[in-house]
């Protein structure tokens, strides 16, 4: 079957594609995954060190981009500190040259993470701020990640109007995306729309514009059904397309030609 998809977010370097669950390795996967027609992906670092692998994976395909950023899952245990990583992210991103090179397109994924105690929220925060800082000063779009911290996400964001970006695999409210929306966001669905208790995202789904509405793997995370809980990859995006489709009234070939088209825009691809 053909994967007429953009994956608009993945991080292909991550050691469970090179552990059991994926014995051939993550390249091996990727050229199978690009013959069978896949349209493109954004690999989505989380610290300095996967930014990096993020960026020499990307060099091995045309159709695979990057995000660096500092996810708020990462700010807390990095053995080069807070502002350590702040320092080379900025480093990575403030060439245009250097980021063109890089297929650089975004930065993220950043944002906030309360579901994992304990957590520093006011660290979280800074660390949000500092790079939303950054993406307004160097003109790039964001990916956040919002977990169990809608509230605190929401006022940041609010804070920085001139940026905009996409809330990956959005677990948000409907009335927020609402809101998002109005000022200029994107919303982007992962697997979880696929579960039978996605009452929530399934709502969202249906009022997500169709200049809006991304679609995503989060790979090898958050595999739809009948994967739940496997390994996964961008060859399983027609589960969740299919999902998609059927909770937004649209037909599945409207969610792949809208989600490549969204995110071709929204990065600049
Ligand atoms: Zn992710």
């Amino acid at each position: 079957m053909a994967i007429n998809f953009f994956d608009s977010h993945a991080h292909y370097y991550d050691d469970r594609f090179y552990g059991e669950e994926n014995p051939q390795g993550a390249e091996k996967l990727l050229e199978e995954l690009f013959a069978d027609g896949l349209l493109g992906v954004i690999n989505v670092g989380t610290n300095h060190r996967s930014n990096l692998r993020a960026i020499e994976q990307a060099k091995k395909y045309p159709l695979m981009y990057v995000a660096a950023g500092i996810h708020p899952e990462d700010v807390a245990s990095t053995d080069i500190g807070v502002e350590g990583e702040l320092a080379e992210l900025y480093a990575l991103l403030e060439n245009r040259e250097k980021r063109e090179e890089n297929k650089m397109v975004a930065l993220g994924e950043i944002g906030l993470d309360y579901y994992w105690e304990p957590y520093d929220r006011d660290q979280q925060i800074y660390c949000f701020e500092a790079q939303m800082e950054m993406a307004r000063k160097l003109d790039l779009p964001v990916v956040i990640h919002d977990r169990e911290a809608h509230g605190d996400s929401f006022d940041v964001v609010c804070k920085y109007p001139e940026v905009r970006g996409v809330f990956h695999s959005y677990s948000g409210s409907a009335e927020m995306a609402k809101e998002l929306i109005k000022r200029g966001w994107y919303i982007s669905f992962s697997g979880v729309v696929s579960f039978k208790n996605a009452a929530k995202i399934k709502e969202v789904a249906k009022i997500v514009p169709d200049d809006r509405i991304l679609i995503e793997t989060d790979a090898p995370y958050l595999a739809p059904h009948p994967f739940r809980g496997k390994i996964n990859h961008s060859g399983r995006l027609f589960y969740t397309a299919t999902a998609l489709a059927e909770a937004s009234g649209r037909s599945v070939e409207d969610v792949a030609r809208l989600t490549r088209e969204n995110t071709k825009r929204l990065f600049g691809i």
